[in-house]
């Protein structure tokens, strides 16, 4: 099964995003973590993506499509995965399209957790993330408004879009994908 997971910060896409991953015995691709290792690790990738994690930005999209091709032609992703915070842009999703295309793959499922603002803040403050901190975590509450929110109606026109409340307990949010997926 191939898997989209999107929400805006704090929406729970990690912790929703493993538990199905476990459950459907799918690789989970991070696109956030993969750019914080990339940073830790100071990496070429970690280098051009430093600045732009760090004040909340969107990293550039010719930046994030290449990353994302190069893990998608893995081997191991071969047969299912799960994409979590990835597309966050319209052209990301189209460029997504056209890879899946090449490789003759098709999305299955896209999983919107739609959380209210007041929740994503009062979740992300209580993390410790260094792009929580409010002023930042403002900034990329909008950035998902601006530019993520439209890519919905994209995926509802032609894919499976799955709109799940995501402002409940992680319990219930879970037992509410399950249930949808059938699983
Ligand atoms: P996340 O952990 O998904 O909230 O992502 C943390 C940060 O990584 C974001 O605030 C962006 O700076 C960057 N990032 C993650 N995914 C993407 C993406 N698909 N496009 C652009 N930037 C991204």
């Amino acid at each position: 099964m191939r898997v989209l997971i999107l929400g805006g910060p704090g929406a729970g896409k990690g912790t929703q995003g493993h538990q199905l991953c476990s459950k459907l015995n799918i690789p989970w691709i991070a696109s956030g973590d993969i750019l914080r290792d990339a940073i830790a690790q100071d990496t070429e990738l970690g280098r051009q993506a430093q600045s732009y994690v760090e004040q909340g930005e969107l990293v550039p999209d010719m930046i994030t499509i290449k990353f994302i091709r190069q893990r998608l032609l893995q081997p191991d992703v071969k047969n299912g995965w799960l994409l979590d915070g990835y597309p966050r842009t319209a052209f990301q999703a189209e460029e997504l399209d056209f890879l899946l295309d090449e490789l003759n793959q098709k999305l299955d499922w896209v999983i919107w957790l739609k959380v209210s603002e007041d929740v994503m803040m009062s979740r992300c403050l209580d993390r410790s993330r260094s792009d929580d901190e409010l002023g930042i975590l403002q900034r990329r509450i909008e950035l998902f408004q601006e530019r993520t929110i439209p890519i919905l109606e994209y995926y509802e026109h032609r894919h499976h879009l799955l709109t799940i409340d995501g402002d409940r307990s992680p319990e219930e949010v879970q037992q509410d994908i399950f249930n949808k997926l059938n699983l």
